[in-house]
């Protein structure tokens, strides 16, 4: 896996140049623990010049593009995503350690952004609002002009679809922060973005450490809006920064996400999910279903099926393409051995399998399905971003909604019941941005708007929500008699 572009460069004004100071940062596979490229370090002087870069498009070219003009070169850029998917695949399996398939899920769900935002870039519309007479009123949606785009490691593409993706359509020029442990499809991203023709400083891409890069993107004055997606802490960082130079930002920072399984479901049709949920990119999914809440009379039987299925998965190297690859890092695999020490050895129902021959640097852990041991401990409160699933019973409805809605977190959540009227009443009830009944995820969405509540952060990205996020509204009031 060799980049078809120079990823100790950052993309500033439309052309790669090195970093300010010159340095640069590894990119390790976490398959291996190799070095497999050289990332550059960027630092607040990058920020500052990718911020003046993005300001003279908006000034110039970029902004005066009409809005169905934005939406070809999106089109023109999803579209060149898809003629890259094998390369972006072998790209972000070596950088991330995500199961082949799993990655190119990724690549299609980016060139799925790009086609949506295309789309609606020509819709976003504002409204006319009866008035007083002699009065025409009207609204305006405008972009807030520089967009800072911080973005994790966990799945960059799908993450940068969302939030460069809607930022684009509405007319803003992006500043986007790459996770220093996931930099490359961000970078490849940009060179895609000139391929398709995006006119200079239109979208800048700085990697760098997130104490360098990441806090002087969010402090920088020239910021008009801030899309952050990663953890509670640096979220708050994030949000704090804002308000220095009171800006709105988008905060999504992942949850607790509980599945509901009553003893009326589907549950072959259920068990697919519940496992995938949690396992899926190894557990590091902000919205992974951590919690599965199953009614009393099914929870035997629910344990020994989903023990079962545990038993059956194997973790191997992402090229591997197995259902599960590696964590990001060592410091992750750390935080999730704690976690797994905090169990009592006799409350863990399962655990998967490590391949033979792993290679000996990569960041491996069986996935484990863990019951109860009750809805406040720890295992059961806090996000653990890994392959840990918690299995908790329930008695009924009212039961079910306090344990669910009982995390200081607000994700996503599911229903699994025949029951018509239950489902209505428990997606009213449940205390989460996305609410889904007898299915989880939706396959990701591109469509569907997300984000949470508490601890989960606020603002809504996807569909038309990140659009509207993306935008600032003026209204304008003409007196004619
Ligand atoms: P962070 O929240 O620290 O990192 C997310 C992004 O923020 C990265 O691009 C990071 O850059 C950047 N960043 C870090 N510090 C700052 C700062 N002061 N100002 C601006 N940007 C900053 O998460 P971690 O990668 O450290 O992961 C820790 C935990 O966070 C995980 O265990 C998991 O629980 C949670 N997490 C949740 C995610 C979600 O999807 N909701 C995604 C990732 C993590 P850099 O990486 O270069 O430091």
């Amino acid at each position: 896996m060799t980049p078809w572009f120079d990823p100790s460069r950052v993309f500033i004004g439309g052309h790669w140049q090195a970093p300010a100071t010159g340095e640069t940062l590894p990119a390790i596979d976490p398959s291996t623990g190799q070095e497999i490229a050289r990332i550059a370090r960027g630092t607040a002087a990058d920020i500052d010049a990718a911020v003046r870069a993005a300001q003279g498009a908006l000034a110039g070219e970029w902004g005066a593009l009409p809005a169905y003009a934005r939406g070809r070169m999106l089109a023109r850029l999803g579209q060149l995503v898809l003629d890259h998917t094998e390369a972006l695949t072998a790209m972000e399996a070596a950088d991330v350690g995500k199961p082949l398939t799993q990655a190119r899920a990724d690549v299609i769900a980016l060139a799925r952004y790009c086609e949506f935002y295309a789309g609606a870039a020509d819709k976003l519309m504002g409204e006319t609002i009866p008035f007083q007479n002699g009065f025409t009123v009207y609204t305006l949606r405008e972009p807030h002009g520089v967009t800072g785009h911080i973005v994790p490691w966990n799945y960059p593409m799908q993450i940068i679809g969302r939030s460069v993706g809607a930022a684009l359509a509405a007319g803003n020029a992006c500043v986007l922060k790459p996770a220093e442990e996931a930099c490359l499809t961000a970078l490849a991203f940009a060179d895609l973005a000139r391929q398709a023709g995006l006119p200079a400083g239109a979208l800048n891409v700085v990697p760098g450490l997130g104490l360098e890069a990441g806090a002087a993107l969010t402090a920088h004055p020239g910021i008009g809006h801030i899309s952050f997606t990663g953890s509670v802490a640096t979220g708050r960082k994030v949000q704090a920064a804002a308000a220095e130079n009171v800006v709105p930002v988008t905060l999504e920072l992942g949850g607790k996400s509980p599945q509901l399984v009553f003893a009326d479901a589907d549950l072959d049709a259920a068990l697919p999910y519940l496992v995938t949920a949690g396992i899926q990119n190894a557990g590091q999914t902000c919205s992974a279903s951590s919690r599965i809440l199953v009614q009393r009379s099914l929870y035997g039987a629910l344990c020994e099926r989903m023990a079962a299925a545990y038993r059956g998965l194997t973790v191997g190297p992402a090229s591997a393409d197995l259902r599960m690859g590696p964590l990001i890092s060592a410091r992750q695999k750390d935080i999730v051995e704690r976690y797994l020490a905090m169990a009592d050895p006799a409350h863990i129902l399962a655990r998967g399998q490590l391949a033979a021959d792993l290679p000996p640097g990569g960041h491996y852990i069986a996935p484990t399905l863990i019951a109860g041991p009750s809805p406040d401990h720890p295992l059961a409160q806090e996000e653990i971003f890994g392959p840990v699933q918690i299995i908790l019973p329930f008695e009924d409805e009212d039961d079910a909604i306090r344990i669910a809605n009982g995390t200081p977190y607000g994700l996503v959540a599911s229903v699994w019941s025949r029951d018509g009227g239950r489902q209505m009443r428990l997606a009213k009830r449940l205390r989460a941005g996305q609410v889904f009944l007898n299915n989880y995820g939706a396959a990701g969405g591109v469509e569907l708007p997300f984000g949470g509540t508490g601890l989960s952060g606020h603002g809504r990205e996807k569909g038309f929500e990140a659009l509207y996020a993306m935008t600032t509204l003026k209204t304008v009031a003409a007196l004619h008699g």
